[in-house]
């Protein structure tokens, strides 16, 4: 016990935590807080003193087959045994290699062909927007350099990434920073764009199927279809951002998949290592990476890339998340899986007097709570309360609560879960 409030008094005093006012953070009110968590199995996280919780929003949404699965733990130590880490400048791996054949077969012949590396979302989209930006400028369109984004939107935090973000309190403050964007709240606004905006376009971006940091909000049926047509009429591309949305938390592997639709770049991040490490990939079109080809002198090459691109280990973990997928028949189990899902939390919170509106996908569930002062922090309260009741979630905004499992969590889990949210509601606004 000694040891670790003396590790809790070091976070304190060391860490600077991200989204996270850390005066609340600091404050000395809870013995218990900073939560430590020690390690973790399946869909539990346990901490330092022993206390287990379900990982109720897949560790800030990137955990896959449960944490510690033996085949990615497996594919991690086999990697060690060889390297960790080698540039991919000059250089090239094998892990990296195999993962980026099997991406690519995940897509229609001819379409997404090549694969880009980098750490993270924000860095798959960063590279993704200027890979369009540089497309332009190599085939006789350098007027092309503004993207379309939509309210709500989030595409990461790095100046780029964040300036396609349409989310006040996080993108407000540096939107003198970074790209050109127009920023639009429906299809019906985007009809309407003057033809001298569009023709200075050259990307269209969206989290396909579902916004996440907006509130896990669900787009009309069809859209992703229609943004398809829009961008082939209009000479524009589809940029998905499948950071979230990828690796079945939809209940396909990727969500554009639901409206057969093929983009021009897709976004992969998050899930890509099933959760284990940070590994991003952009995939685009070999008519995108054609037009980067030339002499030296010509100088088309795209200068970017990060130190760990082509991660071997991430890659090794992103190779093993897949073979979960094939040899547990994931996507297979997950309608089943996610109906289970969706009627608990119909039965739990349908009608209950503080929801305004439950939003699903998959096993992605945002229950959006009302009748409360932003100040309360009431859908904070919530989730902290939830942990006595075996639950770690967090909400989004202060009204939508996440329920967000990893794909392995079992029908008692998903029980588990509900009803430890449910209490917890009830606990604090006393239904
Ligand atoms: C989390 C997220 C990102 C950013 O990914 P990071 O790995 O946090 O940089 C981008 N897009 C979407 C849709 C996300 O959910």
């Amino acid at each position: 016990m000694k040891k670790n409030q003396l590790l809790r008094e070091i976070d304190k005093r060391r860490l600077w935590h991200p989204f996270t006012q850390m005066q609340d953070w600091c404050a000395d009110d809870n013995h218990e807080d900073p939560l430590v968590i020690q390690s973790g199995k399946g869909a539990v996280l346990t901490d330092v003193n022993g206390n287990e919780y379900i990982d109720g929003n897949s560790s800030i949404w990137t955990n896959i087959h449960g944490h510690r699965h033996p085949v990615i733990d497996a594919a991690i130590r086999a990697q060690l045994l060889e390297i960790a880490h080698c540039s991919a400048l000059g250089f090239s791996n094998r892990p990296a290699i195999q993962l980026a054949e099997k991406l690519v077969s995940f897509f229609p012949k001819n379409t997404l062909s090549r694969v880009f590396y980098s750490d993270d979302g924000s860095t798959a989209v960063e590279c993704a927007c200027k890979m369009a930006i540089q497309f332009r400028q190599q085939t006789g369109q350098p007027d092309r350099t503004r993207f379309i984004s939509f309210d709500g939107a989030y595409h990461g935090d790095t100046a780029g990434a964040a300036s396609l973000g349409g989310i006040g309190l996080f993108h407000q403050r540096f939107s003198f920073t970074g790209f050109q964007v127009t920023h639009l709240d429906s299809v019906a606004a985007l009809l309407q764009l003057d033809q001298s905006t569009i023709k200075k376009t050259t990307a269209l971006v969206i989290e396909p199927l579902i916004q996440g940091a907006a509130g896990m909000r669900l787009w009309p049926e069809g859209m992703l279809h229609e943004l398809r047509n829009w961008c082939d009429e209009n000479d524009v591309f589809l940029m998905l951002d499948e950071v979230m949305t990828g690796f079945g938390r939809t209940g396909t592997l990727f969500a554009c998949e639901q409206e057969s639709v093929v983009p021009d770049f897709c976004c992969l991040a998050k899930g890509l290592t099933g959760g284990y490490l940070p590994l991003a990939a952009t995939l685009t079109t070999e008519k995108v990476f054609e037009a980067f080809l030339g002499s030296h002198e010509e100088q088309k090459t795209f200068f970017y890339g990060h130190s760990y691109c082509a991660n071997p280990l991430g890659c090794a973990a992103a190779l093993g998340n897949l073979k979960v997928f094939e040899e547990e028949s994931v996507l297979e189990k997950m309608p089943k899986k996610s109906a289970v899902f969706h009627q608990a939390i119909e039965q739990a919170f349908c009608g209950h007097p503080a929801v305004r509106e439950i939003r699903q996908i998959g096993l992605i569930a945002g229950i959006e709570i009302a009748g409360f002062n932003r100040k309360e922090q009431i859908g904070g309260k919530i989730c902290l309360r939830a942990r006595k009741y075996g639950l770690l979630t967090r909400p989004i905004g202060e009204d939508t609560l996440v329920l967000m499992p990893p794909l392995c969590v079992t029908e008692e889990e998903i029980t588990k879960s509900v009803a430890a949210l449910l209490q917890a509601l009830n606990d604090v606004v006393g239904g």
